[in-house]
């Protein structure tokens, strides 16, 4: 306790708030074993993680997905993840260097009879064909599966130039071949574009895009989202947390009194302000799953009881979620880059230099923000410290300090 007597500070009611809530969510958990009695390690029906169709394919997928931070040592998460139907797995060559891909691979060693009724998503961060078909054949071999069900080219920005007529070829082939079952992209800045011109192409079966109670309100995403639902593309949302880009903006988000507000009222429904933001996207019927990092096996149990909660969020709860993006939008980086990145006379990615120093900051990743700063080129790293970013600021809608926030990340990464 500290403050006045009898009154706990911001950060202590956080805490317990939290902890409250994640108690909850056990809680719905433990009817599983209740439904089914204690010793059985068999999952009923009603309480596996429900699915929804993914686009035009005709595969039905779980809501929840499984996104790649797991390690090979891991592999009890991944057990409990199938047993409670969360079936959709993601990862990419990138995650962990392989290792993501390594620990599904010692998984299906294990259990090769799961292979099937998992529906295996993985990505490579190229779209030069040339290349294409040895990245897929090494994935293929660290996950001890001779095909992925849906195979993305990572970080597309730019559909025109990205996703030519020679990877279009690339993909009819290797389906032909019996590697991949379909294809498609995640697009983490210029998102709503890149969906639209995705949606345009007529060969694209999938999209995984930054997607939360931020985005889905913006109504280019909204356009996006349909036009992608009128070609069949089964989407997947990621990033449904909306992390903050720095930490000196993580007191607007967790420490004022409407973000107070917030886990209050979601607390006293018996869910998180987390699981909230998860179920407020699939409430929107056209995102079948949302892929979710889930490091531990709390995440997994929270997520599970957030996905087969059949509670909806009110319009009051809907109204507070909106609130709370407006009120914190400067700390959140919506993935414009078209908006901000034109303005500045120097070569800047600034949207992916906010997304790095998000993973350092929100995520507690500093590795991976290491890497994917340090493989910038060195000048566009140190035209960081030389740009101005007047106009930038200016019309960036989320209004962020982006001078402030990149020359923090220059200092943090270099
Ligand atoms: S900095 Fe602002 S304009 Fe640039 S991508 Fe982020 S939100 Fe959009």
């Amino acid at each position: 306790m500290s403050g006045k007597k009898g009154e706990y500070s911001r950060r202590e009611f956080m805490k317990t708030a939290g902890a409250a809530g994640l108690g909850s969510a056990l809680v719905s958990l433990g009817s599983l074993k209740q439904a089914h009695g204690s010793n059985s390690t068999q999952v009923p029906e009603q309480m596996m993680v429900p699915t929804r169709p993914f686009g035009k394919t005709g595969v039905d997928v779980s809501i929840l997905s499984l996104g790649g931070v797991l390690k090979p040592s891991d592999q009890l998460i991944f057990r409990q993840a199938f047993k409670m139907g969360v079936t959709y797995w993601d990862t990419a060559d990138s995650y962990g260097w392989g290792k993501n891909e390594k620990a599904i691979g010692k998984y299906f060693a294990r259990f090769p009879n799961d292979r099937e009724k998992v529906f295996l998503v993985t990505k490579a961060a190229t779209s030069d064909p040339n290349k294409l078909t040895e990245k897929l054949n090494e994935s293929l071999q660290r996950m001890n599966t001779s095909y992925v069900d849906m195979y993305f080219i990572h970080y597309v920005s730019d559909v025109k130039k990205e996703l030519t007529d020679d990877v279009k070829a690339w993909a009819e082939k290797a389906k032909a071949k019996g590697k991949i079952r379909f294809f498609g992209f995640s697009t983490h800045k210029n998102m709503e574009n890149s969906m639209l011109a995705g949606a345009k192409l007529g060969w694209i079966d999938g999209i995984m895009m930054s997607y939360n109670y931020r985005l889905m309100l913006k109504d280019k995403m909204k356009r996006a989202v349909d036009a992608c639902v009128k070609a069949g593309i089964g989407l997947t949302a990621m990033k449904t947390q909306a992390a903050f880009t720095a930490n000196f903006y993580s007191s607007i988000g967790s420490e004022t009194d409407d973000a107070v507000k917030l886990t209050e009222n979601f607390l006293k429904k018996g869910y998180t302000a987390e699981q909230a933001k998860l179920k407020v996207v699939w409430e929107n019927p056209n995102i079948a799953s949302i892929c979710s990092a889930i490091s531990n096996m709390t995440i997994l149990q929270a997520n599970v009881a957030a996905a087969l909660s059949k509670q909806k969020l009110s319009g009051g709860d809907k109204q507070r979620l909106k609130q709370y993006a407006q009120q914190t939008a400067p700390g959140y980086c919506a993935g414009c880059a078209s908006i901000c990145e034109s303005t500045v006379d120097l070569d800047i990615p600034i949207s992916d230099v906010l997304r790095y120093s998000m993973y350092h900051h929100s995520y507690g990743d500093r590795e991976t923000a290491l890497t994917l700063f340090n493989a910038l080129p060195a000048d566009v790293r140190t035209n960081i410290l030389k740009a101005d970013y007047s106009k930038a600021e200016k019309y960036c809608p989320q209004k962020i300090q982006i001078g402030k926030v990149l020359k923090k990340a220059y200092e943090d990464l270099t």
